[in-house]
């Protein structure tokens, strides 16, 4: 049987990709050996960014769901006491959705799949490895065996994509090697459903305590994520006992509520977890391409493994549709590495720094950290080292570099309040999956005369006049965002970022410029 994707592992981030390229009508087969979602969460914090493609994807209404907004996080020393609190209600939305809002893991997968799984393009061989790849450019070969029964079947595919996990498989058929950015930390993980009689505050707190740095995250519903960094003299064993995990709760539990005891709850689990730094050296091999833990690991303090994860195969998506479509040149596949290698790498060593502030077992740094955090509450400004916020713009890639620089290119662009509609859609669902043209507040003449021009055929209709009257205008995001960044026309990717702009000025002359190197750049 021969498909045009194969897609190996049925995670959170090879369920993202299913659910994106089924849309497309490939003809795709998911390959899966846990045979169900694994009840116990890992990732528990999605970013704006990453609910504007739940958007594109078209079950934002079902994420809302299962989402409880993060309205700020207090970082605390190790007698208990405030360092700083950073106050998250009015971060702000560039991208409209709340910045930090956490979820439940295996509820997300199941909306996930279900979407998924309404494609019947789609061949589920649940149950199932890949135990042999055969990299060729022209038809990749995949053997696959049956858990069950053993039996071992031979499948082919125009492409691969690997999203089986930190240890994937496809990475290392493709032989492709990673950086090692050598910050391996141990940490045990724990999640804990308090007593339902008991409605928890819903603060986070981050135990900045050097005797034993604790993160302490309220989740949904009375669950809570509790992370207890390991020290170089603890015995793991000892450590991941229930006994002992109360025991370790129990000094911080009057945060959550103050008539809770260590006993108010259930443990769901605690497990040591190692968290890993790596970087693959690339996201691509011929025709086989990595996505999510495949491609990067991270610590998870600024939760945002699952997001690249999902923004991996978001990126992927419009660039191997178009080339399986026949509307790009292959070569734009290379692109789907450079960018997104770049903006992995970026979240890596954020992370890590992260990691060092939060979790530092050195009486002297841990001092000089709390007198640098207590100065911040001061000067907010010095916050920024605490950040979650990102701009998660690439410098290289499929966008304009030399024509007309400027500083939104290869950025997301600004997403007008949720409550705006055209058609009875927002901004990122209206715009679609498409190349668009954006000129905003032109004169009459001027959108004649870049209406005029040939080269605009490209973008078949999707040319949108942003005026100060249009309703993506009305709340003033977008309006301000251009004027700021001088912006008169904007070209507009599939995946909502910026591939290049111009101000007014000679703009016919600019615009056409500009298209034809995008299209040099595709085709
Ligand atoms: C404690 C912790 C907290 C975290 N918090 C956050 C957070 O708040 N926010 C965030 O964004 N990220 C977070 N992360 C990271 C996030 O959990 C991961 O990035 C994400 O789950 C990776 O998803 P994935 O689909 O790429 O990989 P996986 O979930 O590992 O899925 C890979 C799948 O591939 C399958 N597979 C493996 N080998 C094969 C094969 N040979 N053939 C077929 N299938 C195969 C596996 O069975 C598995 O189902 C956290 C991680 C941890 C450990």
């Amino acid at each position: 049987m021969h498909y045009d994707i194969a897609i190996i592992g049925y995670g959170p981030v090879g369920a993202a990709a299913a659910s994106m390229f089924g849309k497309k009508g490939f003809n795709i087969v998911v390959v899966e050996p846990k045979k169900d979602i694994w009840d116990i969460p890992r990732a528990v914090h999605f970013d704006g960014q990453v609910q504007r493609v739940f958007q594109t994807m078209g079950i934002s209404s079902q994420i809302e769901e299962i989402v409880d907004t993060m309205t700020g996080i207090t970082f605390l020393n190790h007698k208990g006491n405030k360092i700083v609190s950073l106050d998250m209600t009015n971060a702000p939305r560039k991208n409209s959705y709340h910045e930090d809002v956490m979820f439940d893991q295996p509820k997300f997968e199941r909306i996930l799949r279900n979407e998924a799984e309404k494609n019947e393009n789609i061949d589920f061989k649940i149950g199932s490895y890949v135990s042999n790849l055969i990299p060729n450019e022209s038809n990749n070969i995949l053997e696959i065996i049956d858990i069950n029964t053993n039996q071992k079947t031979e499948i082919s595919s125009s492409y691969v994509i690997g999203s089986d996990g930190a240890d994937s498989f496809v990475r290392k058929s493709t032989n492709i090697e990673s950086k090692d950015f050598k910050e391996d930390e141990d940490w045990i993980v724990v999640d804990y459903l308090v007593d339902d009689k008991f409605e928890i505050n819903r603060q986070r707190y981050q135990v900045c305590d050097y005797r034993r740095p604790t993160t302490l995250l309220p989740i949904t519903g009375n669950h809570v994520r509790w992370e207890f960094k390991v020290k170089p003299d603890d015995i793991i064993e000892d450590l991941e006992k229930e006994e002992n995990i109360r025991n370790f709760m129990e000094p911080h539990l009057w945060r959550l509520h103050p008539d809770i005891d260590k006993n108010s709850g259930k443990l769901l689990r605690a497990s040591k977890y190692t968290f890993h730094a790596v970087l693959a050296e690339n996201f691509k091999f011929n025709n086989c391409f990595l996505i999510g833990d495949a491609a990067h690991q991270t610590p998870p303090f600024l939760g945002q493994g699952l997001c690249q994860g999902i923004k991996d195969a978001y990126n992927l998506c419009w660039k191997l549709s178009g080339v399986i479509e026949k509307k790009y040149d292959k070569k734009i596949l290379e692109s789907f590495s450079t960018e997104r290698k770049e903006i992995n790498n970026f979240m890596i060593k954020a992370s890590v720094e992260q990691a060092k502030i939060v979790g530092s077992l050195d009486k002297f740094k841990a001092f000089r950290r709390d007198v640098f955090l207590t100065l911040a509450r001061i000067f907010p400004k010095l916050q920024g080292v605490l950040t979650f916020q990102y701009k998660w713009q690439f410098k290289n890639g499929i966008l304009d570099k030399d024509l007309y620089p400027n500083d939104s290119n290869g950025m997301i662009i600004p997403h007008p309040d949720l409550s705006i509609k055209k058609d009875n859609k927002q901004f990122d669902e209206y715009m679609d999956d498409k190349f668009s043209l954006i000129l905003f507040n032109l004169k009459k003449e001027e959108i004649n005369n870049v209406n005029k021009l040939d080269s605009v055929k490209f973008f078949n209709g999707c040319i949108h006049f942003f005026d100060e009257n249009h309703i993506f205008m009305s709340d003033g995001k977008l309006l301000k965002w251009s004027k700021k960044n001088n912006i008169s026309a904007l070209v507009l990717r599939p995946d909502k970022h910026v591939y290049g702009c111009c101000d007014s000025k000679d703009i016919e002359s600019k615009v056409d410029k500009l298209i034809n190197k995008l299209h040099n750049e595709l085709i």
